[in-house]
């Protein structure tokens, strides 16, 4: 994830400066053909291009969201911060705007799985950050919410995304949680030092899968000829003739010797 800062100061939202307490993440997507964040974000920093004149780092705008996803001047997905995490937004019309970090994918044609993939990824990425710094679980109820679901829950006005769009790849916001619950754990898996019981557990797999192979290797040369005679007085069933011998085996296979 290449997330960058581009606070919309001159936005309403920005310059009201209310603040909330962040309770979850409201996923949007745009509802308009056009994957630039040039579209929305002003000033051009050298990797936007060139703004659009109806972007929202301005007055009269009527909306406003913490981040949002698309396209560089490249082609290259990022996201940007667009306001700081726990100022009030104006994402979703209602009650959402005073718990809900939000964020907006640019939509495209929404025809192009590499963009969708590219972006839900994104998106995976930034909830799980977002999750891991306010202490949020992704997977309780209400948290982690798209706009329409906002709707059915009554803290959102009536906007069909992401779903409308994720549907159409087979996704729905329960892969999305599920997704940011791993991507959470993933990220603290590879910070997180072993327990010294997850390392015994390691080596024991680990010399157990190597007995495993010994276990199917044919007898040396040198010892073939004296295996068939061990075999012949009972010493020795002739199995695993490679494996490691425990001490009861070995004192099985003496006592055959001796009563021969
Ligand atoms: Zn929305």
């Amino acid at each position: 994830m290449r997330l960058y800062k581009a606070l919309l100061k001159h936005n309403d939202c920005y310059l009201r400066g209310r603040t909330i307490r962040p309770r979850g993440v409201m996923v949007h997507s745009t509802g308009a053909n056009n994957p630039w964040l040039r579209r929305y974000i002003a000033p051009d920093d050298g990797r936007l291009g060139a703004p659009s004149p109806r972007h929202w780092n301005q007055g009269g705008v009527g909306a406003c969201v913490h981040a949002m996803i698309g396209k560089a001047a490249d082609g290259s997905i990022a996201v940007y911060q667009t306001l700081p995490w726990n100022m009030r937004g104006w994402h979703c019309g209602r009650s959402g705007n005073d718990t809900h970090i939000s964020f907006e994918i640019c939509e495209d044609s929404l025809t192009d799985k590499d963009y969708f993939q590219a972006t839900y990824q994104v998106a995976v990425e930034l909830t799980a950050y977002l999750c891991g710094r306010f202490n949020l679980n992704p997977l309780a109820d209400g948290v982690v919410l798209c706009h329409s679901e906002g709707y059915q829950r009554g803290i959102a006005s009536n906007h069909a995304d992401v779903l409308h769009w994720w549907g159409k790849f087979g996704v729905d916001m329960d892969d999305f949680r599920a997704d940011v619950a791993l991507e959470m754990a993933r990220a603290q898996g590879g910070e997180r030092d072993l327990t010294e019981q997850e390392v015994r557990q390691i080596v024991r797999e680990e010399l157990a899968a190597a007995q495993a192979e010994r276990d199917k290797l044919p007898p040396s040369d040198w010892a073939k000829d004296g295996l068939e005679k061990a075999k012949a007085a009972s010493i020795t069933d002739g199995t695993r003739p490679q494996g490691w011998c425990t001490r009861q085996e070995a004192a099985l296979m003496l006592l055959a010797q001796r009563s021969n």
